[in-house]
């Protein structure tokens, strides 16, 4: 056969078109604009707001499960569609690392247990969003964040407020300097626990009580809103049921100066309902959220009217927000330095109570 060089162009531009097809298919094929999740743990916050906010999410896909109850496998299993093979138990949760399936593993566990598996998470080549608090130490943070530096993958934590529109609208108006320069903030969240026998109460599963629980909301209202770090705190704690709180923390009051001078007020509790705000005050106005760390309603006032936001799931929000850093490969905005940062000031809280003193924030 005789090829005129009409034919060899015409066959050459149908060849050079029909690969870029096949490459631009291959392409789009590999373009991921979606991430895969295995929750670790399902327990109440995964089962109640978790797997329901990922029927929610654009770019995270609840995917895969790990569960230390046989019963819960086909339970979750019928009701999400997880296939089989991405399905683990906390001894054979190491084998995800051959499953492609898997992006993410999202830590859902008792406090104590965070650090376990982030690490083996990391280890497993699989990004990691931890719960709050982010371990039951700062040496632990720090052991957390190497181990996802070391095998490069992204760790972020559980700080559904930091994407809140109510909290992001206050963060920015206080830094905006609207209200002039911020003299002090009030905070506290705290609620009254019921199961003497529950982990929240065992300080090795917890490694603290209502501060590492819930005071960890007001700790972060008062960083993010001013966008400091605390230089020192002074705290007392009240325990009027040593029974029950044998092991951890029922109500703390503490104060924390800001290196700006700002001080804020905070408090938590475990033995009673009802705190659940912040308040700042600048030279010429104040703003502040009750409820502010609910899942819902949030609601806010300040020298000039209601703040009022729509209500987003967080936890959506949350997940999104971390998928699209793996997709866009950018860090999250709540990285696991965000939680060794408050875990130094959380060990400079339980210090200072228990020597009565002013004690200074190690730095991260
Ligand atoms: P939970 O007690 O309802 O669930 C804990 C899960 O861990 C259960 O499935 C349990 O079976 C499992 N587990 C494995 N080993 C365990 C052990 N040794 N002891 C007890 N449970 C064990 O707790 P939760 O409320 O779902 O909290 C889980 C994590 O989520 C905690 O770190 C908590 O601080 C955090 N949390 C965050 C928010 C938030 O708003 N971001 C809200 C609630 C809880």
């Amino acid at each position: 056969m005789t090829l005129s060089r009409r034919t060899m162009i015409g066959s050459t531009a149908a060849l050079t078109a029909s690969t870029l097809l096949t490459q631009a298919k291959t392409h789009a094929a590999d373009e991921k604009t979606t991430v895969n999740f295995a929750l670790v743990g399902l327990g109440s916050l995964s089962t109640n707001q978790i797997a329901p906010a990922l029927q929610k999410t654009k770019h995270a896909k609840l995917a895969g499960i790990v569960t230390g109850t046989p019963e819960k496998e086909k339970i979750w299993a019928d009701k999400y569609s997880i296939k089989s093979e991405n399905i683990y138990n906390y001894e054979n949760f190491d084998k995800i690392a051959a499953n492609k399936d898997i992006d993410v593993v999202y830590i859902v566990l008792p406090n104590g247990m965070h650090k376990e598996f982030t690490v083996r998470g990391a280890n497993a080549g699989k990004h990691v969003l931890c719960e709050k608090p982010m371990a039951n130490s700062s040496e632990d943070c720090r052991a957390m964040i190497e181990a996802c530096k070391k095998n490069d993958r992204k760790l972020a934590v559980g700080y559904r407020c930091q994407f809140e529109p109510h909290h992001l609208y206050c963060r920015d108006t206080v830094q905006s300097g609207k209200y002039g320069p911020l003299h002090a903030i009030e905070a506290g969240f705290g609620f009254k626990i019921g199961d003497p026998n529950q982990w929240r109460l065992k300080a090795d599963l917890a490694g603290g009580g209502a501060l590492m629980d819930v005071g960890i909301y007001a700790l972060q209202a008062c960083r993010f809103l001013t966008g400091e770090e605390p230089v020192a705190v002074t705290a007392q704690e009240t325990k009027m049921d040593p029974k029950k709180f044998a092991e951890v923390d029922e109500t703390i009051t503490w104060t924390m100066t800001m290196p700006s001078g700002v001080n804020c007020y905070c408090s938590t509790s475990y033995a009673f309902n009802g705190i659940n705000r912040f308040n700042a005050y600048g030279e010429s106005g104040w703003l502040g959220l009750d409820p502010a760390y609910s899942y819902k309603g949030i609601k806010g006032q300040s020298k000039d009217g209601p703040i009022q936001f729509d209500q987003i799931d967080q936890f959506a929000a949350e997940m999104d927000a971390f998928a699209q850093c793996i997709l866009e490969d950018r860090q999250s905005k709540v990285p696991g330095e965000e939680g060794l940062r408050d875990l130094l000031a959380i060990e400079a809280i339980y210090a200072s109570i228990k020597t009565g003193q002013r004690t200074k924030v190690q730095k991260a």
